[in-house]
């Protein structure tokens, strides 16, 4: 591995356990190159995400950190955008496009937390593949609403779903829907994240997004930047090794880092 980097990463400004300088320090122990932080945009309905007076004390300690360790690791300002958030994205470094509802008869409804299941029980009638195309319909939308950087977690509904617990992630319905989306992002957004949070989180065997829509990404000219989506110092960086053994299979041969020059390629 040449080169080290997470541009995906949470603090307690939004939903992280520990704060941007304790994160930052973990990631220099840890030899990064450089480290994003994304922050939670707001919306209205999820409390763990950054109202307009929280976020401008988010940009601006960001900011002193990128001053204070000027030397040791590069800081970049990002935010992990939500497709429903009514924030602005000027004057961050990066925007992360992510999808983390869907909205049901006017609700929201979390893809990525547990409740998902009684979200399909109750309202999808215990279709798993209708509840993902309404997910997939809605994020194919993220690039296109918010002109994103990078889409994040593309697969989402997969959180909960090792070993097809849930869905088989094979069947044609699911493919279908997932690589419609994907089609549609691409028009607006050429990077997915390789997002390694669930790996770190709930021992999950393969990353965001699955090999099969790595080979799809692959195929359809889609390039990669491998993130941590870290919660706490110990998921940054977690199984980038093994991600990157991953990608090669996939047919990969670069992924993408940020510099001061913007995207560039790192060789796999
Ligand atoms: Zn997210
Ligand atoms: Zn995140």
């Amino acid at each position: 591995m040449t080169e080290i980097s997470n541009f995906h990463s949470h603090t307690t400004y939004c939903d992280g356990r520990e704060s941007a300088e304790t994160m930052l320090l973990a990631a220099i122990g840890k030899g990064l190159r450089a480290y994003g932080f994304s922050g939670h945009s707001h919306t209205g309905f999820e409390p763990w995400t950054m109202d307009a007076e929280r976020a401008a004390r988010y940009r601006a300690e960001v900011l002193r950190l990128r001053e204070k360790y000027c030397g040791e690791i590069e800081v970049y300002l990002g935010v992990e955008q939500d497709l429903y958030s009514d924030a602005p994205t000027d004057g961050y470094d990066f925007v992360i496009g992510s999808t983390h509802n869907i909205i049901v008869n006017g609700e929201y409804r979390a893809v990525d937390s547990k409740s998902a299941a009684d979200t399909v029980a109750e309202l999808f009638g215990g279709d798993w593949y209708a509840f993902a195309a309404d997910y997939f319909a809605a994020h194919s939308t993220v690039a296109r609403v918010m002109r994103c950087d990078i889409a994040g977690h593309f697969d989402l509904p997969t959180k909960y779903n090792e070993g097809s617990a849930q869905f088989d992630e094979t069947d044609a319905r699911y493919m279908t829907a997932a690589v419609d989306a994907m089609r549609e992002i691409l028009k607006d957004c050429n990077l997915f994240e390789v997002n390694t949070g669930a790996m770190f989180s709930l021992k999950r065997s393969v990353p965001y997004p699955a090999p099969a829509l790595l080979r799809e990404l692959r195929a359809r000219g889609g390039e990669v930047i491998i993130s941590s989506d870290a919660h706490s110092p110990d998921a940054i960086g977690y199984r980038f090794r093994e991600t990157e053994d991953l990608l090669r299979e996939c047919g990969f041969r670069y992924r993408k880092t940020l510099s001061a020059q913007g995207f560039v390629d790192v060789k796999l």
